[in-house]
């Protein structure tokens, strides 16, 4: 590849500086007579001969025309082409600075052209001649502790838009205030050089990296793209299930970084205080039984660690991808606040069965029943609860905060329906709104949409697909008539036994 953007440069070159030129140049130290004594003086073979005639001509460069007695010695490139050192270093500089359209690649037939055959005409090719200017990016006010609420403000504004999980939203609140006043602050060095012991100065705050657990559609993306809007820090969101083990075909572990470096819109300084959410983060748990290498799971686990704790990595700017052509930018990922996700399933199962083996003889199935019904089991988590799931003990010590959100009921599935600043409900309202009608969900229809969605057991996900289903009859028939006025969503509607209640203006 970079021979090739190596021809492309002196290709550019030449049609900017005019026609083709010599690849040699008689040479001028060597007179007439000199050559032909030489030629005669020298040996039969007819190799030398040809020695002996290419000598007679010096080598001239390629791009900037000097011979090898004024330019130094020239490097030979395929195809009889000739660079002087300047000229190479030149176009080394161009391709390092400036960059490349590569675009232009594919439609360059003379990228194999016998550059011997100088007489040939260049295909009609346009050659970009000025390089885009990039629009800087819109300046980011930097950010600090000045802009990070206090929890309960953080708590508060969550509330507008998460329904329940007032333990979860507690505890976020308090993690991320905590990781942002950490992250201002002038950290002492580990061994205390330079503080005078026994001050408070002393005290290194550990990062707070934090582990959220919840059922599938409980909230937990939800929660965290809400908590990095409202402290507008740029959000990188992960798929644990994509990360491989460096070398093996999937993302490496950075790639996680360059997502948040490009969600920062590639500044450094942004990114170093963001937020990264890996989701799926149970799927990375270690393999039960198995005799292959374990490279998506327990390896991945590893590999995060140094991450999660904080290291300096390089990353590709404006790309996933590591190659010779892409920029690279080092981010320190010490003040980044990671939040890894996941549903755990059968975790209710191992804690139940750690709480059961805790209690006395006898009472074992009056207790299993009284787990069985409790809704915030997975609340009662405990370390060894998550290694038993296959969380590796240093992955877990790199997350000690750990948040629980609950399974949805069908309340708060009703809730999370009208409620929220931006719920669903709402935003159908504010459209039909715009065609002047007035949209009312009855109650009970609501209530049969979050029955529903219970039923398909992907949380609150399910609760606008169902939605959709049936408002796209009434969004595509309303506006036929400008005389409807209000329209009502009635159970009957959504059961099929009925239509929706329709009014007219006046
Ligand atoms: P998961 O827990 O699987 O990450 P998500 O956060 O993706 O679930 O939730 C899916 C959608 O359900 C969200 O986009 C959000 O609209 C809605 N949702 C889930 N939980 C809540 C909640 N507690 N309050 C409000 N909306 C919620």
């Amino acid at each position: 590849m970079f021979g090739e953007a190596f021809c492309y440069i002196l290709y550019v070159k030449r049609r900017e500086d005019g026609p083709a030129r010599p690849l040699t140049e008689r040479r001028t130290d060597l007179d007439e007579k000199d050559y032909t004594q030489d030629v005669e003086t020298s040996g039969h073979g007819e190799d030398k001969d040809k020695q002996k005639e290419e000598d007679r001509y010096e080598k001239v460069c390629y791009m900037c025309r000097r011979p090898e007695s004024k330019a130094g010695p020239m490097i030979s490139m395929p195809g009889g082409m000739n660079l002087c050192h300047d000229c190479m270093q030149k176009a080394f500089d161009s391709v390092t600075k400036g960059g490349m359209d590569f675009s232009k690649l594919p439609n360059m037939p003379y990228m194999n052209m016998n550059l011997n055959d100088l007489n040939m005409t260049p295909p009609a090719v346009e050659i970009p001649k000025k390089q885009k200017i990039k629009k800087k990016a819109k300046e980011q006010p930097v950010l600090t502790m000045k802009d990070i609420p206090a929890p309960h403000v953080i708590k508060a504004e969550l509330d507008e838009y998460v329904i329940g999980q007032e333990k979860a939203k507690k505890v976020m609140a308090v993690a991320v205030y905590n990781h942002y006043k950490r992250a201002f602050l002038d950290q002492p060095s580990q061994d205390g050089a330079g503080e005078d012991a026994g001050t408070d100065k002393n005290i290194v705050i550990e990062k707070s990296n934090i582990l959220m657990i919840g059922p599938t559609g409980s909230g937990k993306t939800y929660l965290v793209k809400t908590l990095a809007r409202l402290l507008d820090v740029p959000l990188a969101i992960a798929d644990a299930t994509s990360l491989t083990e460096a070398g093996y075909i999937g993302d490496d572990i950075e790639s996680v970084v360059s997502k948040l470096l490009a969600a920062a819109d590639n500044d450094v300084e942004r990114a170093q205080r963001g937020i990264i959410f890996i989701d799926e983060i149970d799927k990375i748990a270690k393999k039960k039984q198995t005799n292959t290498r374990d490279v998506s799971g327990e390896s991945v686990q590893q590999e995060l660690l140094k991450l999660l704790e904080g290291s300096t990595v390089e990353v590709p700017v404006g790309s996933n991808q590591k190659n010779a052509m892409t920029p690279m930018a080092t981010v320190n990922t010490d003040n980044i606040l990671f939040i890894c996700g996941g549903a755990f399933p059968d975790l209710e199962e191992i804690i139940k069965e750690r709480l059961m083996k805790k209690t006395t003889m006898g009472f074992g199935s009056i207790l299993k029943d009284t787990y069985d019904k409790d809704p915030d089991i997975l609340g009662q988590v405990a370390n060894e609860d998550l290694r038993t799931f296959g969380m590796i003990p240093e992955f877990l010590g790199r997350l000690p905060v750990t948040v629980t959100l609950q399974g949805l009921t069908e309340d708060m599935m009703v809730r999370i329906l009208k409620e929220p600043k931006n719920a669903i409900t709402k935003q159908y309202e504010r459209l039909l709104e715009m065609d002047e009608v007035r949209l009312v969900f009855e109650d009970e229809a609501l209530k049969w949409i979050a029955g529903e969605a219970i039923k398909r057991g992907t949380g609150a996900r399910a609760l606008r697909a169902i939605l959709e289903e049936f408002m796209l009859d009434i969004m595509y028939e309303i506006p036929k008539d400008p005389n409807i006025g209000s329209v009502v969503v009635t159970r009957p509607y959504l059961e099929k036994s009925g239509g929706p209640l329709i009014r007219m203006r006046g």
